[in-house]
């Protein structure tokens, strides 16, 4: 590599912090102007340009181009406030940036593999320069967070994604592969849009959709191999669920709407439980939606309430849905009824509206994925405050104009009697003299850490109890200060911490139960992962010497 490569290319470039001496031996002295910095100073430097932007998407326009200029840099400006930062360059802003995509789109990041590539989706997988790919983060685009069908434009959300698995969990910048599958897209305005950078066409599906998924599947584990992570993301509900079924068993595969969400929900209800002093069984369960969010948190919860000493139909008594129908019920005669929400049909008249089924189901628990805003009003709340003396609200759904119901009103009309999280993050709310810290049950608490612990046991394929591992663990992280502020999650500031603990737990669990690959089994786990890990120094970029 010349130097000038290293002085352009993203993986050497150390930007002014070349000192004199390298600047000389690599022969791009002249190059720079005369001032070395320190990697802080640099960091510093990039937060007052941040500073200067007004914009949200101009923010994360210029993280990312810095992310293509210098990237350790890059990863350095996000860890130095994760808090800060993660809105920046996932939800929400990452949503602004995919609807633009086509307008903001400079760089090749990631790798876009179309229909019309169907049958040489491995030799288009042979081009990405990269060779040990570890983590694939996969969409189709059909399902953008709540945006919907986003085509090609979805790209935003694989390299956000893959960026928070190096800056919270990580994992090598150059062992991620952030990739969209083009299929089309069924949305008018883009299909018009002159910019639109994706396949102009209506989406591709049935025999055709499949074949294609399948192709791409086997072409990642025959160029990366089977340890190759693949992690769904923002799929559409039915192909979501397909999918995972699919492929769950034999490859190493797992679904961040679906499974994700699960697992960090059921961290916030473990954690809710030690305030209640109960266990899981011991609670009734109503979520309003039965979607991917919604049958993902309850099948883990399902789980964790056998794990617990119930049986498979004591559980389900415990676990009530609500669609889009009403309470999913066995014979219910709007019907309706898919095989993942057959699953939990309740034995029982048909019950319409949320308000009849809290008065009738008298649950404890309720949970909000529906993606309909408002839908906790004060009546559901004040209900769910009569039936109990702490009731625990969920309203997941996102964006913040989405959920169900406000920090502050479920405060409010519980009388300050609720323990509360949101998919949102929502300010600190007074109630009563008293402060409340909302946690937000975001999915990066448990993705990051997960895919860790699965890369470096060398799993090959990822069983759901490994999604209820990870919730208890993080349920642990929850400091009883924490729980006293109102908040069911460890602080966003943590987060890398809860990664390798998370990844920690994960490791263990694989060893133990005959799924790691990886020989031979460290003795000290934890030290084992950290010496994996992305290093945030530059590497000297001349090799040191010795006397001879
Ligand atoms: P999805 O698969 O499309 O499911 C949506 C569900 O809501 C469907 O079951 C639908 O009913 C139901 N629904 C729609 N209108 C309804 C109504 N008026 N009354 C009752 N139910 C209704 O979507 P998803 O992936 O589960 O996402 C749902 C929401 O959860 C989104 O806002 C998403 O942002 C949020 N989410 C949050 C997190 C998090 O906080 N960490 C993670 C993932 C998702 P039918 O089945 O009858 O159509
Ligand atoms: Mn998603």
């Amino acid at each position: 590599l010349s130097g000038f490569t290293r002085l352009l290319d993203k993986r050497y470039s150390k930007g002014l912090a070349f000192t004199h001496e390298e600047r000389q031996q690599l022969g791009i002295h002249g190059m720079l102007p005369y001032v070395v910095r320190e990697p802080s100073e640099q960091v510093e430097h990039c937060r007052a340009l941040l500073a200067r932007l007004d914009q949200d998407l101009d923010k994360y326009m210029y993280l990312i181009s810095l992310s293509e200029r210098n990237e350790r840099l890059f990863y350095n400006v996000l860890s130095s406030d994760i808090a800060y930062m993660m809105p920046l360059v996932y939800t929400p802003t990452v949503g602004l940036a995919c609807q633009r995509y086509s307008l903001i789109h400079q760089n090749a990041k990631g790798m876009f593999i179309s229909i019309k590539d169907k049958g040489h989706i491995y030799d288009v997988l042979k081009n990405w320069p990269e060779t040990d790919v570890r983590a694939i983060v996969v969409t189709d685009g059909e399902r953008i967070l709540g945006l919907g069908d986003l085509g090609a434009n979805g790209m935003g959300i694989p390299v956000g994604k893959l960026s928070l698995y190096t800056a919270l969990a990580g994992i090598k910048p150059s062992q991620c592969l952030p990739i969209t599958l083009d299929v089309g897209t069924n949305t008018e305005s883009i299909l018009e849009d002159p910019l639109y950078i994706g396949l102009r066409e209506r989406r591709a599906t049935g025999d055709l959709y499949d074949e294609f998924i399948d192709e791409f599947m086997h072409a990642c584990v025959r160029r990366f191999g089977q340890n190759c992570l693949i992690q769904f993301e923002d799929f559409a509900n039915a192909n979501a669920f397909r999918l995972l079924s699919k492929y769950r068993d034999s490859f190493c595969t797992f679904n961040d709407d679906i499974q994700g969400t699960a697992s960090v929900a059921v961290a916030g209800l473990l954690a809710s439980l030690k305030i209640k002093k109960t266990q899981l069984k011991d609670n009734t369960l109503l979520f309003l939606g039965a979607g991917e969010a919604a049958l993902g948190i309850a099948n883990l919860c399902l789980m964790a309430m056998k794990v617990e000493g119930l049986t498979e139909e004591e559980a389900k008594a415990r676990i009530w849905l609500v669609d889009s129908r009403g309470v999913i019920t066995r014979d219910r005669p709007k019907g309706g009824l898919t095989e993942h929400k057959l699953h939990f049909a309740q034995l029982h008249e048909p019950i319409d509206t949320l308000a009849e089924a809290v008065r009738k189901v008298r649950p404890n628990v309720l949970i909000g994925a529906a993606a309909q805003g408002g839908a906790f009003n004060q009546e559901i709340l004040e209900l769910m405050a009569d039936i109990n003396e702490t009731p625990i609200i969920f309203a997941l759904s996102n964006p913040t104009s989405k959920a169900e119901c406000t920090a502050e009103e479920a405060y409010t009309y519980t009388k300050g009697r609720c323990i509360f999280a949101s998919g949102s993050p929502f300010a600190p709310v007074t109630y009563n003299n008293k402060k409340f810290y909302p946690g937000q049950g975001n999915n990066s608490y448990i993705f990051p850490g997960v895919a860790l612990g699965v890369l470096c046991a060398g799993m090959l394929n990822i069983p759901e109890q490994v999604f209820l591992v990870a919730a208890e663990r993080l349920a642990e992280l929850v400091s009883k200060d924490d729980l006293a502020k109102g908040s069911l999650y460890p602080p966003l500031s943590s987060i890398v911490s809860c990664s390798m603990a998370i990844a920690e737990r994960i490791v263990e669990y694989a060893y133990k139960n005959g799924l790691a690959t990886v020989r031979p089994e460290p003795v000290n786990k934890l030290a084992f992962i950290k010496a994996q890990m992305y290093d945030l120094d530059y590497p000297r970029s001349v090799p040191a010497t010795y006397k001879m």
